[in-house]
């Protein structure tokens, strides 16, 4: 997934009561048993755990429920006499076991965040079950569009968002990144629509809205995904493609042309693509975050579609997924660096291999100035100890962890790693690491482990404990983080610091520069970000009048221009941004806006006000952090 900013709901600090545990058993590669504790599953698949999933499903957009069989093939303790699932919302009507035989069964109560415990008592015999189920209309992995709501305005449109423990509201599942699975779906549509999954997918829309899909890779239930709506395909390359609203099709195509270029400098850095093709789909613009890495189709904004290629760099992330995450899984929700600082890396390396190291080194610059950020904001809160890569989110919703603190630190450390032995020692290390421990879930202890065996002895260097302590289990950020160097940004900054020195903005940037997109749009956002706290309105309109920031086709642009003209009262820029309010759904872009505004009295007005016209766009992922720093259902408009 990409960043998701969680920084304004981490202050507020919700602390909840610890729920439920889980041990399991993972073998390590000396065979020794791995222990896993994943606090945010009721399931113990220690006596019964799901190996394969059929889903049989109905989609209904009129009552916005999904009606399906979820069968499951477990394995099991000779012992065992239950399985324990996790739901959340779910109207359970039968269990039955592999004969068709009803099964008893009980549903926990439900505790925030985590659901409820799905109970089915076992016979000494059973190695499967069935369930049958109805969702309800406020599932929290489930977004409903309206025709409205999607960028044609022809038909509804429905997608998932599992991750982190979600699927349980679609799918009654043993939710733990830990627990893999191979699946199967059946799933019915209305006619004319199509339907893609985290699996083999269709490229057409069939005759009778019935489509089914295969994921025969085992993956954990985080990854399983569902979209549906008036959906075309067009193809890439040889094993990728993309997927899109017909009017949107086109400007997607374009924009994603090197996707075939990535997945060969992906391969060619750490080995085979393992999960047959790559494709994307740019959903509507409700989805809350920049990408999620679903097994052969990626989920994407519309916001990276910049229309010059500028913001491709979540592809190379969610593609780098493929490797880090989806074939090397966090195994819980503590160890999520695993997942994203792995990914972070190796989205650098290769946007590194198809841009060259000067662009590479400007988006390592963008994430040090994040992760900077990150742990000051964090400070600020309850919570602290969340700037240590490892997590301790016992009791509290995994959502807290995903802080800018697992993609940047994680990238940090992985970095340091890197520049202390060396990138062809480092990679020898990554590349074994994700042949070895390919469809497993790995731990933050385990990695260490392998870490010190195969990369520290391996080469004769002795293990540095202090290393850990500092980045793995400290707090901040530890003196020997490494610093990159870009000179392009050097040279933004010497325009800006002309600038404020009073020179004309015209005369430090031609229009030729302008024409000809001699800066990229990562510099752009490392100037705006870096203009002086405090500017008057008429030089926020020199910079505009020249710049055109207010009307930038550039989401990122938009976003961080935004900030200063609500810090600023830059009355001009406020009709264009109230419109890309109303009609971003990207939680990255939300927070920071509407968190801005309400720092002040005016601006919490103004903030409540665009909220009651953009929330019914928004997705539960970003109503459930932006309700909470607007005081919304205290404040009736
Ligand atoms: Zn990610």
């Amino acid at each position: 997934m990409q960043k998701s900013y969680r920084r304004y709901l981490l202050a507020l600090g919700a602390s909840f009561m610890m729920f439920a545990c889980s041990t399991s058993q993972n073998e390590t590669e000396n065979n020794e048993p791995m222990k896993v504790v994943d606090h945010h599953t009721y399931a113990k698949p220690e006596e019964a755990v799901i190996t394969h999933l059929d889903w049989d499903a109905s989609v209904n957009f009129d009552t916005k429920t999904i009606s399906a069989t979820a069968s499951f093939d477990i394995s099991r303790a000779e012992d065992a006499n239950e399985i324990i699932l996790d739901i959340s919302g779910l109207s359970i009507q039968e269990v039955k076991d592999g004969n068709g035989q009803p099964l008893t069964f009980e549903v926990g109560e439900a505790k925030p965040f985590m659901g409820s415990p799905l109970t089915v008592s076992l016979k000494p015999d059973i190695k499967r079950i069935s369930i049958k189920y109805t969702t309800s209309p406020g599932a929290e992995a489930l977004q409903w569009l309206t025709p409205q709501q999607t960028a044609d305005e022809k038909d509804p449109f429905l997608f998932t968002q599992s991750e982190a423990i979600l699927a349980r509201s679609w799918i009654p599942v043993q939710d733990s990144p830990g627990i893999r699975f191979t699946y199967n779906a059946h799933v019915q549509v209305p006619e004319g629509m199509l339907a893609l999954m985290s699996a083999s997918n269709p490229r057409e829309v069939s005759k009778d809205g019935s489509y089914k899909f295969t994921m025969d890779k085992p993956i954990p239930a985080y990854l399983l995904a569902l979209a549906v709506g008036d959906i075309t395909y067009q193809k890439i390359g040889e094993r990728t493609g993309v997927y899109a609203e017909p009017s949107v099709i086109k400007a997607a195509a374009y924009e994603f042309a090197d996707m075939e270029n990535m997945v060969d400098a992906a391969e060619q850095l750490y080995g085979p693509y393992q999960w047959g093709v790559y494709d994307v789909i740019v959903l509507p613009p409700s989805f809350p975050f920049g990408g999620m890495e679903n097994p052969r189709l990626t989920f994407a904004t519309p916001t990276i579609l910049a229309g010059d290629r500028s913001l491709v760099s979540l592809i190379a992330h969610e593609l780098a997924h493929s490797w880090s995450g989806n074939l090397v899984t966090n195994a819980t929700w503590d160890d999520f660096w695993l997942n994203e600082g792995f990914t972070v890396y190796f989205e650098e390396r290769i946007m590194e291999a198809l841009y060259g190291r000067d662009y590479s080194e400007m988006l390592a610059k963008l994430s040090l100035q994040e992760l900077k950020d990150e742990i000051k904001n964090i400070n600020a809160g309850e919570h602290p100890e969340d700037t240590e890569l490892k997590l301790n989110l016992e009791g509290r919703n995994p959502d807290d962890g995903m802080t800018n603190i697992a993609y940047d630190k994680g990238y940090y450390f992985l970095r340091l790693l890197e520049e202390r032995f060396g990138r062809e020692k480092f990679d020898t290390f990554l590349k074994e690491y994700f042949t070895e421990n390919a469809f497993h879930s790995m731990t933050t202890e385990e990695f260490i482990k392998q870490l010190n065996k195969n990369l520290f002895e391996k080469n004769g260097v002795p293990v540095d404990e202090k290393l850990y302590q500092e980045w793995i289990y400290g707090e901040g950020l530890p003196a020997d983080c490494p610093i990159p160097v870009s000179d392009r940004f050097t040279k933004v900054d010497e325009v800006l610091k002309k600038w404020e020195g009073g020179t004309p903005i015209q005369q430090l940037i031609s229009p030729e520069d302008i024409i000809t997109e001699k800066w990229s749009s990562h510099e752009w956002i490392h100037f705006i970000r870096h203009l002086p706290e405090s500017m008057t309105s008429e030089q926020m309109k020199e910079l505009d009048d020249y710049l055109n920031f207010t009307y930038s086709g550039n989401s990122e642009i938009l976003d961080a221009w935004f900030v200063h003209a609500i810090k600023h009262n830059y009355t001009p820029a406020y009709k264009n941004m109230e419109n890309f309010l109303i009609h971003t759904g990207r939680r990255k872009f939300l927070m920071p806006l509407y968190g801005e505004m309400v720092k002040t009295e005016d601006g919490k007005k103004m903030a409540m006000e665009i909220y009651a016209k953009a929330r019914a766009n928004y997705h539960y992922v970003a109503t459930s952090s932006l309700d909470k720093i607007l005081d919304w259902g205290n404040n009736p408009m």
